[in-house]
């Protein structure tokens, strides 16, 4: 099989990959973006609804503490608006009993973006050269050698599907998947290599929810949406509805471990009863409903996130390294950012380190 040979491979199409793609191809004549899934945007995902954007993973930006999103979302010309926080909250206890409670606006405000977050990887696609990106190219094996880095596409069971050679590899995605997922040789030394396990990947063991509906029923009773739950299956739901106009949304996260998840249909069928009971029946009867187990997703989890963080952990190069193989291979990927890890902003972060150091 023909190596084909390229200055710069980027492994991974999520924000951090498709960021370092936008500021790298300006500069490097022969760059290459290898996405495993069939899409990019990685734990960014946002089923259309007539025009709409329904938020799967990140919906949250803050822009008091996010200056690259900021920065992006202007020289994309995207729009950002408030969460919408006004209102009464509702309080679900352990044995079902829901209450109306006082409303708790988050500190400091989040904001969402107009189109869902996947307009930022839209608007940077948009502005990278056709060619770079390569979907449906899982990345299973990399390997040091003589005359640069080679990357192989396919799985490690099968026969490669192609291979690719550079002098420069960033590798965009979460650590500890890469870990886990992708044969190194040589072997990484012992410390790297648990250092990138122990990265827990933000958010990689949760599921979240959001349902669509002409009307905001929950606004006209005084509810700005937000609402607690101690029994589930959603523990904490938010307004997911655009700045303006319809459709409204309601959205959450599901409070119950991945292990214990059941299937999509049955988490979709306890949801929407468990809103009819803390928002009226109408909540339970959505135009459209949309779910996502991240937990389930082999090119975002691995087994050992199924036990999901729910405190944010400090992230940092995996054992302080930003490069390893002699600065041949760079992390990129919001678990490897030193300031704001796991989030968005992270993640830009991330990829701006990355693409310097394969500058040089
Ligand atoms: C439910 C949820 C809610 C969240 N909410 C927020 C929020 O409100 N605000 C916020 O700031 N952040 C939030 N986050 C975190 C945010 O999504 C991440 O910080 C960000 O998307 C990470 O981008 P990334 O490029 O580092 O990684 P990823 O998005 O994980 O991208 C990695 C990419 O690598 C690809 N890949 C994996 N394996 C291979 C392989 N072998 N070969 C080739 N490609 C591969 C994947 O398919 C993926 O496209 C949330 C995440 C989730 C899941």
């Amino acid at each position: 099989m023909e190596t084909e040979t390229v200055d710069t491979i980027i492994i991974g199409g999520g924000l951090s990959g498709i960021y370092a793609a936008f500021l790298l191809a300006p500069k490097k004549p022969s760059l290459v973006l290898l996405e495993a899934r069939s899409r990019v945007g990685g734990r960014i995902l946002c089923p259309a609804y007539q025009g709409f954007y329904a938020d799967l993973g990140p919906s949250w930006y803050w822009p008091m503490l996010n200056p690259r999103i900021n920065a992006l979302i202007d020289a994309l010309h995207l729009k950002g608006y408030p969460q919408f926080e006004t209102g009464l909250g509702r309080f679900q206890a352990r044995d079902g009993h829901a209450e109306t409670i006082p409303g708790y606006p988050m500190q400091p405000p989040a904001w969402r973006i107009d189109g869902g977050m996947i307009a930022l990887v839209e608007g940077l696609c948009a502005r990278i050269p056709e060619g770079v990106i390569r979907l449906n190219h899982p990345v299973c094996e990399i390997e040091r050698r003589d005359d640069g880095v080679r990357v192989t596409v396919g799985r490690l069971d099968h026969e490669p599907r192609c291979r690719l050679k550079a002098s420069q590899v960033i590798l965009a995605l979460p650590p500890r998947l890469a870990a886990r997922s992708i044969l190194f040789t040589p072997d990484l030394p012992f410390n790297l290599s648990q250092a990138m396990l122990r990265a827990s990947t933000w958010m990689a063991g949760h599921a979240k929810f959001f349902a669509l509906y002409d009307l905001a029923d929950w606004r006209k009773c005084g509810l700005s949406g937000q609402g607690f739950s101690l029994c589930g299956p959603l523990g904490e739901i938010h307004d997911g509805s655009g700045e303006t106009d319809r459709p409204y949304g309601l959205t959450g996260f599901v409070g119950i471990p991945a292990l214990r998840r059941n299937g999509e249909d049955t988490m979709i069928r306890a949801i929407l009863a468990q809103l009819s009971l803390l928002y009226g029946p109408a909540a339970g009867r959505p135009l459209s409903v949309y779910y996502k187990d991240w937990a389930r997703e082999e090119f975002t989890a691995t087994e050992y996130d199924m036990r999901s963080a729910h405190n944010h952990p400090e992230f940092l190069p995996p054992s302080g390294k930003m490069s390893f193989w002699d600065g041949a291979v760079h992390f990129a990927g919001t678990e490897t950012a030193d300031h704001l890890g796991g989030y968005l902003e992270g993640a830009l972060a991330s990829a701006e380190r990355a693409a310097s150091a394969a500058i040089g």
